[in-house]
């Protein structure tokens, strides 16, 4: 078995024709990922027993006859932002170094009830904070296309996985571009559902607003199949829907013919020239297969970095301030005073983004300024989510790039915090407005990196995502 280039699909051919056990299969992920993890640093932990576990069931449901799941021995890397009971939890934070969750998110117990094996959890920006993966206490991600760049991020370590083939799917979340930018970075598929979509329960709050797990794949059908286990009504979710959720795998029959696509003008002006030529062989593609193109306009789409970094870090300022000394399990040792303890632990524990941004938050929501940032800027996110609801009377489906360049240089941009957030800028809106929106691969640039096409559709219209990024992945081939 070429272990580096398996998709669900040759999983589930190799243990229908017992080419290979789920277990012989989880041994195997488990050793190459290990041994591959020095390249690129994706994977923080490992999860062996809990792995093996994991298969050792599937094999005896297949030798029981009895259906084990669409993802039956699947191996999975689980972005270290995700709770999973009685693995460590660290959040890329040295203040959660030693944290041992004692639940499970609700999408982890859902990949593993369809026989989903978790590999291990992957390398990120502290608490999601990033977009390039170099936030991590941890150490940063390289990018397995290009080792001396980003994988992006924040859940650079899940794309890494995914592209280095250490992983067969992985899990991210996204709560401004987290997922989208670094499979477009990596050159593999990355979906950020409707916000809802997908339970949040055990995903460690950043901007609970804005914050959803999502899918990495090499295939889109793969995330289609990810994305179907996962989603659905939580209970101990307020704000996940109960809208039903199809087989999304049904609507990749390559057929979009008349369906109508909006370029908007407005994503197209600060691209890298490679980039905006990619996006534009890509938007022939889509014409030749039948949909009909028109430009379109988003105007609001100028305020919504500033949106974000307001709503944002308002957010995090509220979310992180749990972390303090008392709950979680860093304590600085020089907590003389219980005012010593919480500011000396906040101190000492987290790193100058998660610090740049509880700054900003707790600024922004102070009195005297709350209604003229954080209220304000949220009258700007209703004006955008107006844009894409306006846009999709006309249209199907936006088709957009993910980032304004591609992978860039480890150390080009981490010291000027204002052209990090900038990676962000095709990516935010879609978060903001709360819509569907994936990373498909496009093609590569003179120099070999990956570029991903950005497609974003209406509130809980995965289907149609999916449908126009299957079409889309078979079509340039
Ligand atoms: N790069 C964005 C940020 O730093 C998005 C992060 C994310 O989606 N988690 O906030």
């Amino acid at each position: 078995m070429d272990i580096a280039s398996l998709t669900i699909g040759q999983v589930q051919a190799g243990l229908g024709a017992r080419a290979f056990s789920a277990v012989e299969l989880a041994t195997e992920a488990l050793r190459f990922a290990d041994a591959e993890n020095a390249k690129t640093n994706a994977y923080l932990s490992f999860s062996p027993e809990r792995a093996l576990a994991a298969a050792q069931a599937v094999d005896e449901k297949i030798a029981r006859r009895v259906d084990p799941g669409p993802l039956a021995g699947v191996p999975v890397a689980i972005k270290d932002v995700i709770l999973t009971k009685g693995l460590m939890l660290t959040c890329a934070s040295r203040l959660l170094e030693h944290y041992i969750p004692p639940y499970d998110a609700t999408a982890i117990v859902r990949l593993e009830q369809a026989g989903g094996v978790i590999l291990g959890k992957t390398n990120c920006d502290e608490f999601a904070m990033g977009s390039s993966n170099e936030n991590s206490a941890f150490g940063c991600v390289r990018n397995p296309v290009a080792p001396d760049r980003v994988p992006g991020g924040s859940s650079g370590g899940s794309a890494a996985a995914v592209a280095q083939g250490t992983a067969v799917v992985a899990l991210g979340s996204d709560t401004g571009g987290s997922v989208r930018q670094p499979a477009s970075f990596c050159g593999v598929v990355g979906v950020t559902p409707t916000y809802g979509r997908v339970s949040r329960y055990g995903l460690t709050a950043f901007a609970s607003s804005l914050d959803h797990i999502g899918p990495f794949s090499k295939t889109v059908r793969d995330s289609a199949v990810l994305l179907r286990v996962i989603a659905g009504r939580d209970p101990a979710d307020s704000t996940s829907a109960s809208a039903p959720v199809p087989d999304y795998t049904a609507a990749l029959d390559g057929t979009v013919n008349g369906l109508k696509l909006g370029l908007p003008r407005e994503y197209l002006k600060d691209l890298t020239s490679e980039t905006g030529d990619l996006i534009a062989r890509g938007v022939e593609v889509l014409k030749k297969l039948g949909c009909e193109v028109r430009d379109i306009s988003l105007p609001a789409t100028e305020y919504a970095i500033a949106t974000y970094y307001i709503i944002a870090t308002a957010e995090a300022s509220s979310n992180l301030a749990r972390y303090d000394g008392v709950r979680y399990t860093f304590r600085s040792g020089n907590s003389g005073t219980l005012s010593d303890m919480y500011r000396n632990t906040r101190g000492e524990g987290f790193g100058a983004e998660c610090k740049r941004r509880i700054m900003l938050g707790t600024y922004v929501l102070s009195a005297g300024y709350y209604d003229a940032y954080y209220l304000k800027a949220q009258r700007v996110r209703a004006l955008i989510a107006r844009d894409f609801a306006q846009a999709f009377q006309q249209v199907d489906a936006i088709i957009a790039p993910v980032s304004p360049f591609p992978a860039f240089r480890l150390g080009e941009k981490v010291n000027d915090p204002l052209a990090m957030y900038l990676s962000d800028i095709y990516t935010i809106t879609g978060s903001l407005a709360g819509i569907p929106c994936m990373s498909v691969p496009c093609g590569k640039t003179t120099e070999g990196l990956p570029v991903g096409m950005q497609i974003l559709t209406r509130h809980f219209d995965e289907t149609t995502m999916f449908r126009l990024a299957y079409a889309f992945e078979q079509g340039r081939v």
